[in-house]
């Protein structure tokens, strides 16, 4: 009898242990499971490290008498159009290096005339260069031989500029050409590669230096609905052969930016050009230096430099 209380007194604490065994156990298990949620916190640290800042980025480099625009693409990606005169290629390349550029993916030369791609060697020399954009075009100067010499050595190809080349083409941002529509013209300035990048609900027009001829070509080609842009880089440098009133009326800026030296010797802007321009915001590099646009595809920033 004593032996089967005993017995029933030792299954008890049997079970009692395997209770708290079982517990323990059942402990150990939560334990694991409470911690995924901590190491899932990781994911999206590195997610913020994905390329691109989401904002689009344009800089209007202070080049004097001449053109230099730096694009910084939503998608991480760089787009220069034009690299000012002969003498301003190593400040272009010092600008984007200081902005963190390793590589151009696309190069637009708008037209070979020196204030446009005299820098352009430098540039190639420096960084990788994905796709080069010329308009079909030939000028006899040293300057476009040495852009032809430095495109070669690098083992570049051109791809012709004009009216219909797509460089970009993603969901909410686009950059595509809208001119030249011709195959030849009398005046070089009208070769000019002209670019339209649109970033969600903000778009800049970016002219070169294509004169009315050229305005009007496109406003019968690509139309006055496609022309309209937030930012219009004033052609040819503020001077009277380009911003016709229709042409403007067509793109109706809120902005305006116009890239010119102070006191140049051809009195860019002309004053006929800024009265057409009034109720126009215009920055003016040989005024303002610098000017960079920045935009979400929304809302637009301007700083000057
Ligand atoms: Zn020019």
């Amino acid at each position: 009898m004593r032996n089967r209380k005993l017995f029933i007194l030792l299954c008890l604490l049997i079970a009692v242990l395997v209770i708290a065994g079982c517990s323990k156990t059942k402990q150990t298990v939560t334990q694991p499971a409470e911690t995924p949620p901590a190491e899932q916190t990781t994911p999206p640290k590195t997610d913020t490290s994905t390329p691109g800042s989401g904002e689009l980025k344009v800089h209007f480099i202070d080049v004097g008498q001449a053109d230099c625009i730096f694009i910084q693409l939503p998608n991480a990606q760089n787009l220069l159009i034009d690299a000012g005169n002969n003498d301003d290629g190593q400040a272009v390349v010092d600008y984007l290096s200081q902005s963190g550029v390793s590589q151009i993916d696309y190069l637009v030369g708008t037209h070979p005339h020196e204030d446009h791609i005299g820098g352009m060697d430098t540039v190639f020399n420096t960084f990788n260069t994905g796709k080069v954009y010329l308009p079909k075009a030939t000028n006899n100067t040293r300057t476009f031989e040495d852009v032809l010499k430095a495109i070669k050595a690098r083992g570049l190809t051109v791809t012709p500029a004009k009216a219909g080349v797509q460089l970009v083409a993603s969901e909410g941002l686009s950059a595509v050409m809208l001119a030249p529509n011709a195959a030849s013209y009398e005046d070089l300035n009208n070769y000019s590669a002209v670019v339209k990048v649109s970033f969600g609900q903000v778009s800049f027009l970016f002219t070169g230096d294509a004169e009315e001829k050229s305005e009007m070509e496109m406003l019968a080609g690509s139309g006055a609905a496609t022309l309209k842009a937030d930012v219009l880089k004033v052609g040819h440098h503020g001077s009277h052969t380009s911003t016709s009133p229709a042409f403007l009326r067509a793109v109706s800026p809120q902005y305006a930016v116009i890239s010119a030296g102070a006191g140049n010797d051809y009195g860019h802007p002309h004053r006929e050009i800024l009265q057409r321009l009034s109720g126009i915001k215009v920055y003016r590099t040989d005024l303002d230096g610098t000017v960079v646009f920045t935009t979400n595809g929304q809302a637009v920033n301007v700083e000057t430099r």
